[in-house]
C-alpha cells in the first residue's frame, strides 16, 4: 500500500475517482510513457482514455455537462497523472485553466457556447500570456487589440510558449487594449480566440508555426502563435467587458499554481518510488545500498519532502474550495513542491548511480521533466515576490 501522498477527509466520490485514475495511470500510462516520451509522440490513446474517464470536464459544473468536482479533486487527479507521466497532466492543465476562467468570468452565452463541449474534450483550451519578450512581467504584453468603428477588434502580435498550441481549438489570449485607464493593468483584455487544431494558418490571421523543441515535457506540443490582423467580435471578449484581462488571467494562474504544485508532487512521488525500489535491488560492498546509512537517510529526506509538498498543495486547494484567499498558500505550495520535486528527483538519480544516466531508466526522463516545474506558472523568484508582498500587507506595522 502506498503510504505517501495520502489525503484525509476525502468523500466517497473523490476516493472512487482517484482509484479509477490511479488504475488508469498504472495500467495505461506508466507502461508506455518511456517510449512515447523518447519518440516525442502525442499520447492520443491516453488522452482518449482520459476523455472517457471524464477528466476534461472534471471541474466544469454539472449544469454544463461536467462532473462539478472541486479544485482539490482536480489537483489530486493531476498528481496521480503526473506520477505516471508529467506531459499528460500538461495536456489537461491549460484546458482546465480556460474552463475555470470561463466559469468564473465568462458571460452566460460564453459558458453555454463552450463549457459543454469542453466537458467532453471536443473543444480543447490553451491559454496565452507569454510573448518572446516577456514571461514573468505580464504587464509588458505588447500584442495589441484595436477596436474598429463597428465595435469588433483586430489583434496583431506574437505569442510564445503555448502549451497545447496546436491541439487546442480555443485560446484565451491576453492583449493590450486602449481603455484610457491610468493603470497598465486595466488596459488589458482577454479574448477567446477560436481556431482549428493543427499547424499553419489555423484561422483567419492566426498562425501556429511549429513545435518548439524542448529538453523534456515531450509528447505535448508547445508552440508560438502569430496573430496578424485577426478579426474578432466584441462577443469574444472574456466576460464581455474589456479592461479586465490581467485580473482574469491572474485568477487563472493562481489555480494553475496549485496545478503545477500537484504535478511537481506527482513527479517527486514517482522519483521516490523509483529510488526506494532501486536502493533495495542494487548491492555494493556486500549489501543493498538502502542499508548504507547515507542512502537510507537520503530516502528518508526524500519521503519527507514528498509529504511536505503534498500537504501544502492540498491546503492551498482546500482554501480555494472553501472560497478563502489563497494567493500566499498557492505561491508557497508551487514554490515548495517544485523545488522539492527537483531535489527529490535528483536524489533518486544519485541513488541510481550510472544507470540513472541511461535512457533505459525512468529517472532519466524525470530529471528532464522536473526542470519545467521550476519555470511554469511563475518561477520561484516570482512566487517569493507574491508571497513576500502579500505578507508585508498582512503584517504591516500600525
Ligand atoms: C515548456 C513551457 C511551456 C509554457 N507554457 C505556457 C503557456 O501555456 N502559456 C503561457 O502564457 N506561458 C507559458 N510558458 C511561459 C512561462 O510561463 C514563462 O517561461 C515563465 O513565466 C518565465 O518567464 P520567462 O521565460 O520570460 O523568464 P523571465 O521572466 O525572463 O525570467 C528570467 C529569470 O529572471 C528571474 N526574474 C524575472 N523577474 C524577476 C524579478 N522581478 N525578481 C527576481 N527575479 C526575476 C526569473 O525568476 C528567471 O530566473 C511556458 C514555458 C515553458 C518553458
Amino acid at each position: 500500500m502506498p503510504r505517501l501522498c495520502q489525503t484525509d477527509g476525502l468523500s466517497e466520490d473523490q476516493t472512487e475517482i482517484l482509484k479509477a485514475v490511479r488504475q488508469f495511470v498504472d495500467e495505461q500510462i506508466i507502461p508506455v510513457a518511456q517510449e512515447l516520451e523518447h519518440n516525442d509522440e502525442y499520447p492520443q490513446e491516453i488522452i482518449d482514455g482520459l476523455k472517457e474517464l471524464g477528466v476534461f470536464g472534471l471541474t466544469i459544473p454539472e449544469e454544463f455537462g461536467g462532473l462539478g468536482e472541486s479544485l482539490l479533486t482536480y489537483a489530486l487527479v493531476v498528481e496521480e497523472i503526473a506520477r505516471g507521466w508529467m506531459s499528460v497532466s500538461g495536456v489537461i492543465n491549460t484546458h482546465f485553466i480556460v474552463a475555470y476562467m470561463l466559469v468564473q468570468h465568462g458571460t452566460q452565452e460564453q459558458k453555454e457556447k463552450y463549457l459543454p463541449r469542453m466537458a467532453t474534450g471536443e473543444v480543447r483550451g490553451a491559454f496565452s500570456m507569454s510573448e518572446p519578450g516577456l514571461g514573468s512581467d505580464v504587464s509588458a504584453v505588447s500584442t495589441k487589440a484595436t477596436r474598429a468603428d463597428d465595435g469588433s477588434y483586430s489583434i496583431t502580435g506574437q505569442k510564445m510558449w503555448l502549451t497545447n498550441g496546436a491541439t487546442s481549438t480555443l485560446v484565451a489570449v491576453l492583449t493590450k487594449t486602449d481603455e484610457g485607464a491610468d493603470s497598465v493593468y486595466k488596459n488589458m483584455t482577454t479574448f477567446l480566440v477560436e481556431k482549428e487544431a493543427g499547424f499553419g494558418e489555423t484561422a483567419q490571421g492566426v498562425t501556429v508555426p511549429g513545435k518548439i523543441d524542448k529538453m523534456g515535457y515531450k509528447g505535448v506540443e508547445t508552440t508560438e502563435l502569430i496573430l496578424e490582423d485577426h478579426r474578432i467580435g466584441a462577443d469574444q471578449v472574456l466576460g464581455g467587458e474589456p479592461g479586465k484581462g490581467f485580473f482574469q488571467m491572474m485568477d487563472g494562474v493562481e489555480v494553475g499554481r496549485v496545478n503545477v504544485a500537484a504535478r511537481a508532487c506527482g513527479l517527486a512521488w514517482r522519483g521516490f518510488e523509483l529510488g526506494i525500489a532501486y536502493a533495495q535491488q542494487r548491492k555494493t560492498f556486500g549489501k543493498a545500498i538502502a542499508e548504507h546509512q547515507a542512502v537510507l537517510f537520503r530516502l528518508a529526506e526524500m519521503a519527507t519532502k514528498v509529504e511536505v509538498a503534498h500537504t501544502m498543495m492540498v491546503k492551498a486547494a482546500r482554501l480555494k474550495d472553501t472560497g478563502q484567499r489563497m494567493d500566499v498558500e498557492a505561491g508557497m505550495a508551487k514554490m515548495v513542491a517544485s523545488e522539492y520535486a527537483n531535489e527529490v528527483v535528483e536524489d533518486s538519480f544519485r541513488i541510481h548511480g550510472g544507470y540513472g544516466y541511461s535512457k533505459e531508466y525512468e529517472i532519466e526522463r524525470l530529471m528532464r521533466e522536473v526542470k519545467f516545474m521550476l519555470i511554469g506558472e511563475g518561477t520561484s523568484d516570482i512566487q517569493k515576490m507574491i508571497i513576500g508582498r502579500s505578507l508585508l500587507k498582512d503584517y504591516q506595522l500600525r
